[in-house]
């Protein structure tokens, strides 16, 4: 049964995504190391054409990876982002859902900004949107909101959908961890990183057969502060 209380998350450990990610890159190896050994034995060009698609199938996994674990990789600007006008804009793409999803939105209509990466927190943002769509079954509501409180800008998403069981929870964040048929499980690998990146927070919120809140944090930035200042890249350094 579905617990009714409200579980706060830490999202995946190290040691679960390390496990993630040997999960998906040791199927395919194993083939290819399969399909040489019987290439040893006997050679056929079925055998070989096999070993190469399982290659390259681990190869674009390493690849997927790559892009969400250093969204640094386009070495993307910092720069002053309007939150209320992305979480409009992105709100907007889940038009053809609102027949059967209500949108509720608490935005703010100040010029509240944060200083990031523009395409790496629509993306995020979207990511959890998308989620947050994905989770309601039927008919259900969808909640956006941000606030600032103190020197973060808080963003809430909050559904109405399925929720997440204890159990799963822990899971969230670690690559390729999906409970849909076509997931890729890389959305929230996506979130965590790019939250990580920009110094905020995440907490996680469910109950299930009720809903999911996510709630992200990230540090708020003055525009007088960051005037004329174009690049911060400096600052953040890999602690990898
Ligand atoms: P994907 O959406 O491709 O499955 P994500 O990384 O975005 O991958 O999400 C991973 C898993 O986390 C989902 O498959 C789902 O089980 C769970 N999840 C994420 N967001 C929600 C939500 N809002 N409600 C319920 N479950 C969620
Ligand atoms: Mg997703």
């Amino acid at each position: 049964e579905g617990g009714s209380e409200t579980h706060l998350v830490q999202l995946a450990s190290v040691g679960q995504i390390a496990a993630g990610i040997a999960h998906e890159v040791k199927n395919p190896l194993t083939a290819v190391r399969g399909f040489l050994q019987l290439l040893q034995e006997e050679h056929n060009q079925e055998y070989l054409k096999i070993a190469q698609s399982e290659l390259n199938n681990a190869l674009m996994t390493i690849e997927n990876l790559l892009q969400v674990s250093k969204p640094d990789l386009d070495n993307e600007p910092f720069q002053l982002i309007k939150i209320a006008v992305e979480l409009e804009s992105l709100i907007s793409l889940f038009q053809d859902q609102m027949y059967r999803v209500s949108i509720e939105k608490r935005l703010l209509d100040g010029d509240v900004t944060i200083y990031g990466k523009r395409n790496q927190i629509k993306k995020a943002l979207f990511n959890l949107l998308k989620n947050a769509f994905e989770a309601i079954p039927g008919q259900g509501t969808v909640k956006v909101e941000h606030y600032v409180e103190q020197d973060y800008v808080v963003i809430i998403i909050e559904d109405t959908g399925v929720g997440i069981s204890q159990q799963k929870l822990s899971m969230l964040g670690t690559p390729f961890f999906t409970t849909k048929v076509d997931g890729t499980g890389m959305g929230l690998t996506q979130v965590y990183s790019v939250v990580h990146e920009h110094k905020g927070f995440i907490e996680v919120h469910s109950s299930e057969n009720r809903g999911t809140a996510f709630i992200i944090k990230l540090p708020k930035e003055s525009n007088r502060e960051y005037a004329g200042v174009t690049n911060l890249n400096v600052e953040y350094e890999d602690d990898q």
